[in-house]
């Protein structure tokens, strides 16, 4: 076992392998100022993600940005610190950056990250949604933010009452411009592009950039500096390593990682975390749930690390859980399992953490926790890995008991050859008389199987995989191409006369579900009112929700069956286009 080393690590990548720079540390190092060293250190972030390495020197400079990152990478950050960076601590409220997203539940994300970043100098920021009462909003916007997180729809209204001011954005941000685009929002962001100082930076982030998105680069970026992260470069061979995902909501994953290393029974183990802040936490919870954890982040000195290791080479803990730049150099020959709490924010990390089990031939398992939206993350660990995941469901409390059974009985079993058995007969002897031998030997199981703090969950944990997994479908819920609905703006003339005898919604797929929504053409309503409001008040991608048909008096849309009930209070409950609409399920 190699120690990790010492502190003149942390100013390496947490990424790669390569050698050792002498640069500043960490974010220091991108030109940030101290502020947001600060607050970034305080947060617990060792390392700038590959994306933030990238693009925030860049941002700096006043470049205009043209990024394919997906959600996890920190890509928030990549573009939130360059903008907090030309902010003077407590600057006049008036809004300089205006950061344009798909969806409530995004815009909302996003203006706490910026909020949190922005601690130290006072930043005022606000999110602007649809489904929201707007005077709640105005009134925000009038006693003055420095930062506007807004979706397009939301974002044109503003503007249009006057509410909004622009003379002063230098910076227009485009986060997950293919969801924006997919959702029909393509004349809205183009309004907002051409209504902003024509000055400013322009940063567009997207997932995946088809066409339709370098259309709008072309038009409206200068010169924009190009970033690519998560590329596949080269294939790992790691053949030995069983990769296992699990898909998970956040707020359950500390309780399914229990569950599933319950499962997994691992001898020693490497838990990754994102920050000093989760590994702290993560332990805490770990050895709540009788494990022996222990913590290895930045933020400890060399005393507590070397206290640490030797706890880990006694055997005296089982999980270590750790940062990437505190377990860099890291080699411990037993281990069996690594663990990614969080999927890495680049595939040449999540190789680079594998790399430490399946070593000289054994064989090693390697577990990843994903939360729904991060498909992406894990196509492309597939395609640099050369391995697909095995996505797995969360073993259920069934499952567990089962598993805790099969060790009990193992156990048991194995003592049951043990020649030294006679030392309890006087035990035995005692209890002979209050009961059979069966009774007794259920008793001492019962004890034995308690002990080992057998059956402590009690609450399912919902499998997340079925959401991701439609996500990943493609085409589906876009209909593009289709042509039996309206897939953007503004819609086809006609399309589908409503009633008897007009065009069918179409073939709808098992597990989605037609809503009837009581405003049609008539009103104004288009294919991105529908989808925007759906998806910002569910939580739903535009990728889930289609087709889409709107006739003279009403629309129909097609949600995932599971959502149905969901999106028809969620409908029932906001206004679209200035209209209360009613929403039921649609029989044809
Ligand atoms: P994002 O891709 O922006 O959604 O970020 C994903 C997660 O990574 C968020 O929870 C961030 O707080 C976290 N994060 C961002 N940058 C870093 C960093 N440099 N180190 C550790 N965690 C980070």
């Amino acid at each position: 076992m190699s120690e990790p080393q010492p502190d003149d690590s942390e100013s390496e990548s947490s990424e790669s392998s390569e050698s050792s720079e002498t640069s500043p540390t960490g974010f220091a190092a991108l030109g940030l100022r101290d502020e947001l060293v600060t607050t970034t250190n305080a947060l617990g972030y060792e390392e700038p993600t590959p994306i933030q390495r990238l693009a925030i020197p860049e941002m700096l400079t006043g470049q205009d940005i043209l990024g394919q990152a997906a959600t996890g990478t920190g890509k928030t950050a990549a573009f939130a610190l360059p903008i907090l960076n030309g902010i003077e601590p407590n600057a006049p409220a008036i809004p300089t950056a205006l950061v344009v997203v798909p969806t409530r539940e995004l815009a909302v994300q996003v203006s706490e990250a910026i909020f949190k970043y922005g601690v130290e100098q006072r930043i005022q920021v606000v999110p602007i949604y649809g489904g929201q009462p707007i005077h709640r909003q105005l009134q925000a916007l009038r006693r003055g933010v420095h930062v506007v997180v807004a979706t397009p729809g939301r974002a044109i209204d503003h503007i249009r009452r006057g509410s909004l001011a622009l003379d002063a954005i230098r910076t227009v941000v485009l986060d997950e411009a293919d969801e924006m685009l997919d959702m029909g929002f393509t004349e809205d962001i183009e309004t907002i592009l051409e209504t902003t100082p024509k000055d400013r930076q322009t940063v567009l982030f997207s997932a995946t950039m088809p066409r339709r998105i370098m259309k709008i680069a072309e038009k409206y970026q200068r010169n924009p500096k190009q970033i690519t992260v998560g590329a596949a470069e080269s294939a790992a061979d790691k053949a030995l390593i069983r990769q296992t995902a699990y898909v998970v909501t956040r707020h359950h994953k500390s309780n399914a990682l229990g569950r599933i290393l319950d499962m997994e029974g691992p001898s020693s183990a490497i838990v990754f975390c994102r920050t000093r802040g989760e590994v702290d936490e993560l332990t805490a919870t770990m050895n709540g749930r009788g494990y022996r954890a222990e913590a290895l982040h930045g933020g400890m000195d060399q005393q507590q690390r070397d206290r640490v290791m030797s706890r880990l080479r006694e055997g005296t803990a089982e999980l270590l859980v750790a940062t990437d730049v505190a377990a860099r150099g890291l080699d411990i020959d037993t281990l069996t399992h690594v663990v990614n709490y969080d999927v890495p924010s680049s595939p040449e990390s999540y190789v680079h953490r594998i790399g430490r089990v399946g070593r000289a031939g054994r064989e090693g398992v390697a577990i990843t926790l994903a939360e729904p939206k991060q498909r992406r993350l894990l196509n492309n660990i597939e395609r640099l890995t050369k391995q697909t995941f095995d996505i797995q469901k969360v073993p259920t409390i069934g499952d567990l008991r089962e598993k805790q059974i099969t060790v009990t009985v193992e156990a048991i079993r194995e003592a049951m050859m043990g020649d030294d058995l006679e030392d309890y007969n006087s035990v035995l002897f005692g209890l002979a008389s209050e009961g059979s031998e069966r009774t007794i030997a259920l008793a001492a199981i019962k004890l034995f199987h308690q002990g080992r703090g057998a059956t402590a969950d009690e609450v399912e944990i919902p499998d997340a995989s079925e959401r991701m997994l439609r996500d990943d479908r493609p085409g589906k819920g876009k209909g593009k191409g289709k042509g039996n609905y309206d897939g953007d703006r503004g819609g086809k003339p006609g399309a589908g006369k409503g009633g008897k005898g007009g065009k069918q919604v179409g073939n709808v797929g098992p597990g989605t579900s037609l809503i009837f929504v009581g405003l049609g053409r008539k009103s104004g309503v288009r294919p991105g009112d529908l989808v925007g409001c759906i998806a910002n008040e569910t939580g739903l991608t535009g990728r889930d929700i289609g087709p889409i048909r709107i006739t003279e008096n009403y629309s129909v849309v097609g949600v995932p069956e599971a959502s149905a009930d969901t999106v028809i209070n969620a409908i029932g409950a906001t206004m679209i286009r200035g209209k209360k609409a009613r929403a039921r399920r649609y029989v044809d």
